[in-house]
């Protein structure tokens, strides 16, 4: 079903578009300097299949941090609630995604969390299957399920630039691999990681993710369940607890859904029972979200009562 364009919509992308000029794209990763800092694009997923946009959503956004719900709830089918909770915490961190410090000074053994850097890599690090390449096949089936797309794949460019530049991503890994966190190549999965951070989707297919999360793991339109409850639970409690990186409290004041951001500039709502939001911006705050993103989604959340505390 083709997405409909949205006057109301419109207006609020326009309204939001503003404040891209106090954002900056993420640089660290060559490849996402190529991305137009004014850029904002809106998808909005229904229930009922009908779908609300608003700017180019043809747009294509590469997930970055958005994988790691996706290989977490992947993990978590994977291994069992158990066994994954019993190598990554709980709890927020209050540094930035890809510090190592908390590793250090708390707990070497165990990543606060599965939605920091150190935190995903120990999760992806779980995700089952033969080798490298069938556990990315299993990541991207998951991913095609999820967004009913079995055209989604990943960025070659952006897997090879980061790849080529995480050496920072390396080092919490073999940080981890010292403590027995990780005992697998650590090559071999950070070629993984980035990959699973370099899946690309336009607006629409992350909508489609967020409505899955929205109805608890099932997809609204075949009424299949892609993901069990409990699954789908977890998930969205630490979009709401660590989604939106150090800015996450602020965020569940502000909008209070669960969501989830990435460097790309990419936000993945999920609104309980109502709506699956997917959003592009790549102009970033100096937290690293969507800076028009966060306003669109403060206007939303107002607009259509989205919070759901
Ligand atoms: N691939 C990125 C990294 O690991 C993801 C970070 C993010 O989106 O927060 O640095």
């Amino acid at each position: 079903m083709p997405c409909k364009s949205s006057e109301e919509l419109n207006e609020l992308v326009l309204e939001a578009k503003k404040y891209t000029k106090y954002g900056k794209v993420a640089d660290y990763i060559p490849e996402l300097k190529k991305a137009h800092p004014h850029d904002l694009s809106v998808a909005i997923y229904h229930p009922n299949g009908t779908c609300r946009s608003a700017g180019d959503i043809q747009q294509k956004i590469t997930l970055q941090s958005i994988s790691k719900v996706l290989t977490l709830a992947l993990a978590l089918i994977d291994c069992g609630e158990e066994s994954v909770f019993r190598k990554v915490g709980y709890e927020p961190t209050g540094d930035p995604f890809n510090s190592i410090i908390k590793l250090e000074i708390m707990n070497p053994t165990k990543p606060l969390n599965p939605m920091i850097n150190a935190g995903a890599l120990a999760v992806t690090h779980m995700i089952k299957g033969k080798n490298i390449e069938d556990r990315l096949n299993r990541i991207l089936s998951f991913v095609q399920e999820l967004t009913n797309n079995p055209n989604v794949t990943y960025s070659q460019e952006v897997a090879k630039s980061e790849f080529e530049t995480a050496h920072l991503n390396r080092s919490l890994c073999y940080y981890m691999k010292q403590y027995g966190v990780i005992n697998e190549d650590v090559e071999e999965l950070m070629d993984l990681y980035t990959k699973q951070c370099a899946i690309e989707m336009d607006c629409l297919d992350l909508a489609r993710i967020g409505i899955v999360f929205a109805m608890d793991g099932v997809e609204p339109i075949t009424n299949k369940r892609i993901i069990p409850v409990d699954v789908a639970r977890i998930c969205k409690t630490f979009m709401v607890t660590c989604g939106m990186y150090n800015a996450s409290g602020e965020f569940a004041v502000r909008v209070g859904i669960p969501a989830k951001s990435g460097v790309s500039g990419g936000i993945m709502g999920a609104v309980p029972n109502r709506f699956g939001i997917g959003i592009f911006g790549p102009a970033l705050d100096d937290k690293g979200n969507s800076i028009a993103g966060l306003k669109l989604l403060e206007m939303m959340s107002i607009k259509y009562a989205l919070s759901m505390f």
